[in-house]
């Protein structure tokens, strides 16, 4: 949607991951209600579906995961037909939506803004990733949500990085739990309170929409302010790793619990932390990850 006056490029991607949809229904609850409001904004707002193959099959991906695959080498190849393996389906999506985000990118929208909406298997995956330098930044500070500030670091490949250096102000937003109608609200008011604060909508349009207060009141405070990556956790093909039942994003746990179990046996907390991103799903390649608090709840 095209603004009546210039402003920020801000681009909506939800469906990276196939099966985590409700990012791809809070863009378009938003889109419906601009135009049934006729609610006056600046700028450019897309919204995307990061893997249109996987979404329509309700999986998380079909080849590889769209979300590990960034790499400007890996890119390059796939662009000049060089890489010998290349027509996975991940291939086309990935050649794709670069496309679509590069043909977005002019002059005279700015600055660029990039959110990519993810949901969890796991309770209380209420966060923003982003990279540390840019954690400060005002229209995440408006989320109130949990920021982890270095996942970038063991999460090799993430569209959030690469677009980071394309520069855009890139981050994700988890909104809870797969399916969840919890997720689908945050994701919906989140968006609002994302245009507001990137001056995109006048916050006087927000009478209909102002729930994302409501919203985040009933859950933050039992939620990290700040966290940093203690541990992770990662998968082989093959391990049969299975998380212990029972454990929600940021809970704490001590050095030496057990909280998974695979093929060689239990496997333990190795620090104490709060455990984050504890995988209840088949597909994946990180079991779980250990987290810091840096600082307490503002
Ligand atoms: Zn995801």
């Amino acid at each position: 949607m095209e603004g009546s006056e210039d402003g920020p490029l801000v681009i909506l991607i939800g469906g990276l991951h196939g099966n985590e949809v409700t990012g791809v229904h809070a863009i378009m609850n938003v889109f419906r209600s601009i135009e049934e409001w006729n609610i006056p904004f600046k700028g450019k707002i897309v919204g995307l579906i990061g893997n249109t193959r996987a979404f329509e099959k309700g999986v998380r991906f079909q080849d590889y995961d769209l979300n590990r695959c960034w790499d400007s080498e890996y890119i390059r190849q796939l662009r000049e037909k060089l890489h010998p393996e290349w027509d996975a389906a991940e291939d086309y999506e990935l050649l794709e939506l670069l496309g679509e985000i590069e043909n977005l990118i002019d002059a005279t929208h700015k600055p660029k803004i990039l959110v990519d909406f993810h949901a969890t298997s796991s309770e209380n995956g209420n966060f923003i990733v982003i990279p540390e330098d840019e954690s400060d930044n005002r229209i995440v500070r408006s989320l109130r949500l949990p920021i982890v500030i270095d996942l970038e670091k063991y999460l090799v490949g993430t569209l959030l990085e690469y677009v980071h250096k394309l520069g855009f102000t890139s981050f994700v937003f988890e909104g809870g739990l797969i399916g969840s109608t919890k997720a689908l609200n945050l994701h919906t008011s989140g968006i609002w309170e994302i245009l507001y604060a990137s001056g995109v909508v006048e916050r006087r349009h927000d009478h209909e929409f102002s729930k994302y207060d409501q919203i985040i009141e009933s859950f933050i405070h039992q939620l990290p302010h700040k966290v940093s990556v203690l541990y992770h956790h990662k998968i082989y093909n093959g391990d049969g790793f299975q998380m212990k039942p029972g454990y929600h994003n940021f809970q704490t746990v001590s050095k030496g619990e057990i909280v998974a179990r695979d093929n060689k046996g239990e496997i333990e907390a190795r620090v104490d932390g709060l455990i984050f991103m504890p995988l209840y799903q088949p597909i994946g390649d990180d079991g779980f990850f250990i987290v810091e608090e840096l600082e307490g709840r503002l």
